[in-house]
């Protein structure tokens, strides 16, 4: 016979276990439940939820504003990046595809974007509306200042 102490210890181990799994469970399934009744009640108030994206959307505007005075003010080093692309592109060296690499979008304007500015080669052609979500991210991300 094994003993009683160790054996209550072996049996709330596994229980922690198992207890660990179903609050885990429970976790995900509430979420799913969550994220299905924010769909419906979008659905159910479009007025009401167009409202708070126009909040969502004039909030980030702020922050966008910010970003591009931060921008103006210290970061000479994407200038250098953004002149590097525009001396190359003329020069023939580097071609400016007429499509975004990230949506594939065509027949707007394509700019080059620098996910690190310490690598001006690194080249990445969105459009405009692509790059202002890469800022966007790399803003919220905080990993980077971002950049043109
Ligand atoms: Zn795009
Ligand atoms: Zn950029």
């Amino acid at each position: 016979m094994s003993d009683p102490k160790e054996y209550a210890r072996n049996y709330y181990q596994k229980n922690k276990e198992k207890i660990k799994r179903r609050a885990l469970n429970y976790q995900k399934q509430n979420r799913e439940r969550t994220n299905a009744k924010n769909r419906k009640w979008r659905a159910d108030n479009p007025e009401r939820s167009a409202q708070i994206a126009r909040g969502v959307y004039e909030r980030r505007k702020d922050s966008l504003k910010e970003y591009r005075i931060d921008y103006k003010l210290q970061n000479w080093e994407k200038m250098r990046c953004k002149s590097a692309v525009a001396n190359r592109v003329r020069a023939g060296i580097l071609k400016k595809p007429d499509f975004c690499s990230r949506c594939g979008k065509t027949g707007c304007r394509i700019v080059a974007h620098h996910e690190d500015y310490s690598k001006p080669n690194d080249v990445v052609w969105v459009c405009c509306s692509c790059h202002k979500l890469l800022h966007l991210r790399l803003v919220e991300g905080k990993d980077h200042g971002g950049g043109f």
